[in-house]
C-alpha cells in the first residue's frame, strides 16, 4: 500500500452519505429515475437569489479581471472583510472591524482551519451527538479526536448539559457547536446557551486552559416558524464563528464562507494571526476571489425558506401519521427518524428495497436513528409517500 495508514481509515470509513448518493444512480438507472426517492444529501434544491447572478455578471463586465481573479491576503479582500464585518455588526450589534474576519473556503475550510489553529496530536473536540461525521475526518487532519457527549436522554435533541463535564480533560481544546442542526433540525435556545456557558466557564478551570467554542452554523438562515437562531458570542464565551453561504445563499459548490472572531476572545491576536496562516499553509490559500466579492454584495440576500418549509410539513406531517417517530425540525433541512428496529442499517436496508435512500446515524454518534435531507423536489417528496407508507407496515406502525 503506497497510502498513509491515517489515510487507510479514510478511504474505508469513506462517507457512507456519498456512496448512498451514488448508489441512488445506479438504483435509477435499473427501477427508474422516478421511483428512486433520494433523501441522502444535503445539496440545496432552491436556486440561489437572482441577485447572485446579477453580481456576477456584474463584476465580471465592471472590474479587472486582474483583481477579480488574482492573489490577494491569505484573509480575503479587506474591503470584503468589512462588509462581513458591517453585516454582523447591523444583524448582531458585533463590535467587528475587518480585522475579526477571515474569508473562508465554505464551513469546511472555516473548520479545518480552526482545527489547525487549536489542535495538538492528541487533543480532543467536545462534540454533542448527533453530530455532522466530518467533524471526525477533521479533527483526524491535525491528529485531533472528537470526543462525544451521548445524546440527551430527554429526547428533546437540546444540548446533553448534564453528561459534558465528564468529557473536559487537560486534552479538551475546543467544543463543536452547530444550530441548527445537522442532522436533527434542533436550534440550541439561549437559555441552553446560557447553561452551557456556565459549565464551559467550570470546564475551563478542569482543563486548565481556555476552550473555544466552534460555532458551526451554515444553517442559521433556515429557522422556521419564526424561531430565532441565537447569536452564540452573545451567550458563550470565546466562541469562533464559522459562517458558510453553502445553505443560505444556496451555493455548495462555490466554497465560499468565513469566519469571525470576536474581539475578547481569549488570545485574539494570535488566534487571528494563526488562522490567516493556516488558511495559506492548509492550501486553501484564500477563499475564492469571485465568491468573496459576490457574497460583499448578497449578505442580505435569503433563500426561499418557504420552500423547504413546505417539503418539511409535507414530510413531517405524512411520517408521523404512518406511525414513525421524528423530531420536528426547528431549522435546517433534515428530518431525523427513530428506527423502528434497533440497527438503523435493517431499517435503510429495508428502506433501499421500496426505492428510499436514507442515512443511517450510526457514525454520527446515534445509532437508532435515520436522517432524511428534504432539500429537494416537491413531488419527489409526495411520490415517496407510498413507499414510506409500505415501509411503516413492514414494522407494524400504521394504525
Ligand atoms: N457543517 C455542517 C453541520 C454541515 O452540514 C456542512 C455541510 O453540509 C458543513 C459544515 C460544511 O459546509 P460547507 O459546504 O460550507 O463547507
Amino acid at each position: 500500500m503506497v497510502i498513509s495508514e491515517s489515510m487507510k481509515d479514510l478511504v474505508a470509513n469513506s462517507s457512507a452519505i456519498r456512496k448512498l448518493f451514488e448508489e441512488g444512480i445506479a438504483m435509477a438507472k435499473v427501477i427508474g429515475r422516478e421511483n428512486v426517492y433520494d433523501f441522502s444529501l444535503g445539496n440545496p434544491s432552491v436556486p440561489a437569489p437572482a441577485r447572485v447572478a446579477d453580481t456576477i455578471r456584474r463584476i465580471l463586465d465592471e472590474q479587472d479581471s486582474l483583481y477579480v481573479h488574482g492573489y490577494m491576503q491569505n484573509a480575503g479582500y479587506d474591503d470584503v472583510r468589512t462588509c462581513v464585518a458591517d453585516y454582523l455588526n447591523r444583524a448582531f450589534n458585533a463590535g467587528m472591524t475587518a480585522a475579526n474576519v477571515m474569508m473562508a473556503a465554505g464551513a469546511a475550510g472555516a473548520l479545518n482551519c480552526i482545527m489547525r489553529v487549536l489542535v495538538n496530536p492528541g487533543d480532543e473536540i467536545i462534540a454533542f451527538a448527533p453530530y455532522f461525521g466530518e467533524y471526525r475526518n477533521y479533527a483526524a487532519n491535525f491528529g485531533g479526536r472528537i470526543a462525544a457527549v451521548p445524546v440527551n436522554p430527554d429526547g428533546s435533541f437540546q444540548l446533553n448539559l448534564e453528561a459534558f463535564p465528564e468529557y473536559v480533560n487537560e486534552k479538551t481544546k475546543a467544543v463543536i457547536l452547530n444550530s441548527p442542526n445537522n442532522p436533527t433540525g434542533v436550534i440550541y435556545s439561549g437559555e441552553t446557551l446560557d447553561r452551557f456557558n456556565e459549565l464551559l466557564i467550570e470546564a475551563e478551570k478542569k482543563a486548565g486552559h481556555p476552550i473555544y467554542v466552534i460555532c458551526d452554523e451554515p444553517y442559521r438562515a433556515l429557522a422556521y416558524d419564526n424561531e430565532t437562531v441565537p447569536y452564540m458570542p452573545d451567550h458563550v464565551k470565546n466562541t469562533i464563528l464559522c459562517e458558510s453561504f453553502s445553505k443560505t445563499l444556496s451555493l455548495p459548490g462555490e466554497r465560499i464562507g468565513y469566519i469571525a472572531v470576536p474581539s475578547d476572545v481569549d488570545a485574539f491576536d494570535e488566534i487571528m494571526g494563526a488562522l490567516i496562516c493556516a488558511n495559506r499553509a492548509l492550501g486553501y490559500i484564500n477563499a475564492p476571489s469571485l465568491f468573496q466579492l459576490v457574497v460583499a454584495e448578497c449578505l442580505d440576500e435569503k433563500t426561499d425558506i418557504a420552500a423547504y418549509d413546505r417539503n418539511r410539513q409535507l414530510l413531517y406531517d405524512a411520517l408521523t401519521k404512518d406511525g414513525f417517530t421524528c423530531v420536528r425540525p426547528q431549522g435546517a433541512f433534515y428530518l431525523f427518524v427513530k428506527s423502528p428496529t434497533e440497527d438503523d442499517t435493517d431499517f435503510v436496508n429495508e428502506g433501499k428495497k421500496l426505492g428510499i435512500l436514507m442515512v443511517g446515524m450510526k457514525s454520527w454518534g446515534c445509532p437508532g436513528y435515520v436522517r432524511l435531507a428534504y432539500c429537494c423536489d416537491y413531488h419527489m417528496i409526495e411520490r415517496s409517500l407510498p413507499a414510506f407508507e409500505k415501509l411503516a407496515d413492514v414494522y407494524g406502525l400504521r394504525k
